[in-house]
């Protein structure tokens, strides 16, 4: 008895089908996950974004719990004014609560700084207008006070 009888021999497949074999084995690891995946961008594009307009602000917000993990969430759109009424999973509507505030705060700076922008160019015109106009203190007073009223003539009273 030899060696080489002692074992069956081994056929390996052709490259093609191990090829396939693995790309089907990965396709359906991949697709569970995928599906999942996008089912859950859409379901946070449905919080995102208004069906109608496309816009992402958001005007008024509430929200309740149905269950431990689904929340009802209603929405009004900050361009087109529509209201929206969904449910969601609670991490989604969490997560779209903390991009609201970070939005409103966003905006909030932005604001500042442009009231600050505001106010120092109406010192510089203001500036520059007292240095270009205003000799003395009436031309001062002539360009900020409102006018006098104007004095009536005596006769005209009505004291004769
Ligand atoms: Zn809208």
């Amino acid at each position: 008895m030899s060696h080489a009888n002692a074992q069956p021999a081994v056929q390996h497949a052709s490259p093609a089908v191990t090829v396939l074999a693995a790309s089907l084995l990965a396709l359906v690891t991949l697709l569970p996950v995928l599906l999942v995946w996008r089912s859950a961008w859409l379901g946070r594009r449905k919080l995102r974004a208004c069906p109608v307009c496309g816009g992402n602000a958001v005007r008024e917000a509430g929200a309740e719990g149905i269950s431990y993990t689904q929340a009802r969430v209603w929405l009004q759109c900050g361009q087109c004014a529509t209201w929206r009424r969904l449910e969601t999973n609670r991490t989604d509507h969490h997560a779209h609560e903390r991009r609201c505030k970070r939005d409103r705060r966003r905006i909030g700076k932005r604001l500042r700084q442009l009231e600050t922008q505001r106010r120092a160019g109406e010192i510089y015109a203001f500036i520059a207008r007292l240095r270009s106009e205003i000799v003395g203190a009436e031309d001062f007073l002539a360009g900020t006070c409102p006018p006098r009223p104007a004095l009536r003539p005596r006769h005209a009273r009505g004291d004769r």
